[in-house]
Order: C-alpha cells, then sequence, then structure tokens
C-alpha cells in the first residue's frame, strides 16, 4: 500500500457509495485512460473478465479460433474456452520471450490453408512479466490477415512500446489490478480501446446487458463484472505512487542484473533476460532471468537455484508453464519450436516487490550466491 489508499475509501464509505458505481470508478478509469492515453478505459473486476469480454466484443462464439501466446499464465486463454472457443497456441521468441511474429504468420498461413481463416477471430500476444511484444510485427500480420489483436498488458501497467503505453497500440487491450500486480485494486481489472461502440457495449455486458429502459429489460446474457467502487478507490491510492512502483521495480532488476554480472564471471554460467530497445520499455513486473550452466554438475541450474532459495525461504519460482504443455490444452494446436519450453525450465522468477529492504535484499544477494557457488563446487553436499 502507498499510504493514499485508506482517504479514497473512506470518501467512498462517506458518501455511501459501496456499490458497483460511484466517483472512485468514474475517477479511476479517467486516471487510467490518462495515464494509458486510451480514448475509453472501462474498470471491471478482473483482467480475466477483461480479456472474456474484449473476446465477446470481437463475436468469439461457439467453434472460433483464438491465437493465444503460449508462454502466459492461464486466464489468457480461459476466457477464450469460456466462450466456446479453441485456443491456438504459438511460440516465443528470444528477444522478449513474448509471441513469436514468425510463429504466428506460420500459424495463420496454415489455417487459411485449411480454409479456417475466417473462424479465426483475435490474436491475443501478452506483456510478459512487463515486456513488451514485437508489436510492429504482430500488428502488421493483424492487418495482413484481417484478424484483430487483443493486448494482454495485465502485468505491464506503465510499459510502453515505442511511446505508446502498453495495451494502447492495437484498439483492444487489457490491465489486470490483481493483488500482485504492480497496481492493485485487490482484485481488478480494465479494458482499454480507442472504440466507442466497444466501450459502450463493454460496460454494458459488464452490468448484465440491461436494456436502456424504465424497468428490467434484456435480450442478451450479459455478466456481473463491474469494479466495485471500494476497490476502485484502492487502485486510486495506488496509482498516486505509479512511477515510483515503476523505479522500484526497474531498480530490482538492475541489481539482480548487476550480481549475476558478477557472478558469472566468478562461475561458468551463462545468463539471460528479456530485453529492451528503442521501441521496448518495460516496467520489470517481476525480475526473471534464464540460467544456463556451461558444464551441468548438478543437474539443472535453475532447479538448484530455486530449491536452494526456497529452503531459506525466499520466493524465488519457476516462470508460467507454457500453456501448451499444461494438461488442460493437451488437445490444442501448438505453432512453435521448443523455445518456450526452453524458457520454462530454464526460468527463475526473483523477489520482485517493491517494498523489499535493504535487509531483505543482503540475504537475497548472500543466498543466490551461495547458491550459485554450491552448484559449482564440486566437494559441496549434494543438495
Ligand atoms: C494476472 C494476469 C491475468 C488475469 O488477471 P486477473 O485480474 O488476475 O484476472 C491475465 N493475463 C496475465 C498475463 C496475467 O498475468
Amino acid at each position: 500500500m502507498s499510504g493514499d489508499e485508506l482517504s479514497f475509501v473512506q470518501e467512498a464509505l462517506n458518501t455511501n457509495w459501496v456499490a458497483p458505481k460511484g466517483a472512485n470508478i468514474d475517477n479511476f478509469e479517467k486516471e487510467i485512460a490518462q495515464i494509458t492515453d486510451s480514448p475509453f478505459a472501462i474498470a471491471l473486476n478482473s483482467g480475466t473478465a477483461a480479456i472474456h469480454l474484449a473476446l465477446k466484443l470481437l463475436g468469439v462464439t461457439q467453434g472460433d479460433f483464438v491465437l493465444v501466446q503460449s508462454l502466459t499464465f492461464c486466464a489468457s486463454a480461459n476466457p477464450v474456452v469460456y466462450c466456446g472457443a479453441i485456443p491456438v497456441f504459438i511460440g516465443s521468441e528470444k528477444e522478449t520471450w513474448n509471441m513469436c511474429p514468425t510463429e504466428l504468420e506460420r500459424a495463420l498461413i496454415a489455417l487459411q490453408s485449411e480454409n479456417l481463416l475466417s473462424r479465426v477471430k483475435a490474436i491475443i500476444p501478452v506483456y510478459l512479466f512487463g515486456m513488451p511484444p514485437k508489436m510492429r510485427e504482430l500488428m502488421n500480420l493483424s492487418k495482413r490477415f484481417g484478424i484483430p489483436i487483443i493486448e494482454d498488458a495485465a502485468e505491464a501497467l506503465g510499459s510502453t512500446f515505442g511511446n505508446r503505453a502498453a495495451g494502447s497500440l492495437a484498439g483492444l487491450g487489457i490491465l489486470s489490478f490483481n493483488g500482485n500486480k504492480i497496481v492493485t485494486t485487490s482484485g481488478g481489472g480494465m479494458l482499454l480501446t480507442n472504440n466507442k461502440a466497444y466501450a459502450d457495449r463493454c460496460l454494458n455486458l459488464a452490468t448484465q446487458a440491461r436494456e436502456d429502459k424504465p424497468y428490467y429489460s434484456h435480450v442478451e446474457i450479459g455478466y456481473n463484472y463491474r469494479l466495485s467502487n471500494i476497490s476502485a478507490g484502492i487502485g486510486r491510492g495506488q496509482l498516486t505512487s505509479l512511477n515510483d512502483r515503476i523505479m522500484a521495480r526497474r531498480s530490482n532488476f538492475l541489481r539482480y542484473k548487476l550480481l549475476l554480472d558478477r557472478l558469472s564471471e566468478q562461475f561458468p554460467f551463462r545468463y539471460s533476460y528479456q530485453s529492451e530497445n528503442s521501441d521496448r520499455y518495460s516496467n520489470r513486473w517481476l525480475s526473471s532471468f534464464q540460467f544456463e550452466a556451461i558444464n551441468q554438475s548438478k543437474g539443472i541450474l535453475t532447479e538448484h537455484i530455486i530449491a536452494s532459495m526456497r529452503k531459506l525461504n525466499i520466493e524465488a519460482s519457476y516462470i508460467w508453464k507454457p500453456l501448451h504443455m499444461q494438461e488442460v490444452f493437451k488437445d490444442c494446436m501448438y505453432f512453435g519450436t521448443n523455445h518456450a519450453g526452453q524458457l520454462f525450465k530454464n526460468g527463475v522468477c526473483f523477489p520482485s516487490g517493491t517494498n523489499l529492504s535493504e535487509h531483505d535484499w543482503q540475504y537475497i544477494i548472500s543466498s543466490l550466491s551461495t547458491a550459485i557457488e554450491n552448484y559449482f563446487t564440486p566437494s559441496s553436499s549434494n543438495d
């Protein structure tokens, strides 16, 4: 928490707007619209709901196909299944770990040659851990094949591509304000769009698709997906420190990188990470790195690092396991090399909170250094 949340929540209580309606929602939407330079922002009760409604706006229905980045959280693909549609998974490239344009093109050509292109309704690239995908190439393919993009920028508030905010490039995008994201409302999401008709319809679908009549009238099935005014108050309080949060996350990343630079000079391993360039700027929501021992000594270096740090109660973890490798999606098509699987096998997420103390850092640095040292020291115990 930043410290400003309580005053916005208090305002909601004082004005008796304890409902999915009220000034905090209106202002939170305005603030996010301004930060992301999006003409319309609709506050919803989760990022998952935002993806679901984005798919509804594009008319995704039974038997359609949606092309989804495989290396992501399940919430990028689950709403495709809610619509009765079929996810087709796309592999990752090495620079950003996001949807590979070459593989996307291969998938589109394959579906086209099977006369299935008319059933392909959307492409969902992800800003994994905050890093923008290769949006220029992806948007070119979107135009060439006439299939709209939904940007899953759930992890990427504050990231930019070519000076445009994450989620605002392709006309439809989503953000998440779940508890673990860079800004939270405890649970929440936002749909971003430049299309007024989409914005109006999204709001209508999120509030049970009520018709504009003096009595309750419904001609279509809607959802209860609107954000609460209390939650929006927490979000407004969080936004007052957005820049500090981005700087803290980016400085976490730099700190890990400097440590790993030093360790990789001492020990025979390579490490890599999602790279920025003149287009891509990441909020570095999670500090994630790939590890590869030059000569494997005691199994996989990544497994060793995660297990050693966890033993010391430090929350090092695996990155997302690709969705095409998940039991629930095992029957779905996958266009990609084994690169997404390699990223999963070799990837580690390190503690990345905005409130790590100097004491926390010393503990993390010494445990990571010791983990790597032990891996390469033949005499150490075989844990
Ligand atoms: C968190 C997340 C979501 C879903 O957001 P919720 O608000 O948790 O529903 C979707 N996609 C990605 C990549 C996420 O990290």
